[in-house]
């Protein structure tokens, strides 16, 4: 399968379009070798794709990093006051 003749022709086979929808695969790491240097191929070529890619994967960096990161304090203090107001209305209601 040659995707030739469709979107920008940067010689990486690859068009904007095919790109985009692989970018996903691509940030995720399951893509075969080849494919990925198609891929990086053209995200070098395309400013378009190549700031579309940076942005997802910084976008996975925040993300993944907010996901192994601890809760932040200030998320605790306000689960924290939440729950002693909730303690505080049961004991005052029964
Ligand atoms: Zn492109």
């Amino acid at each position: 399968m040659v995707d030739e003749g469709r979107g920008c022709s940067d010689g990486s086979g690859v068009d904007c379009e095919e790109a985009v929808r692989q970018l996903y695969v691509y940030l995720d790491g399951e893509l075969t070798e080849q494919r990925r240097e198609k891929i990086s191929l053209h995200l070098d070529e395309c400013g378009p794709c190549a700031g579309a890619a940076d942005f997802e994967a910084e976008l996975r960096v925040i993300i993944s990093k907010r996901c192994k990161d601890r809760v932040p304090d200030t998320l605790i203090q306000r689960v924290a006051a939440a729950i002693a107001q909730e303690r505080a209305r049961q004991q005052d209601g029964s």
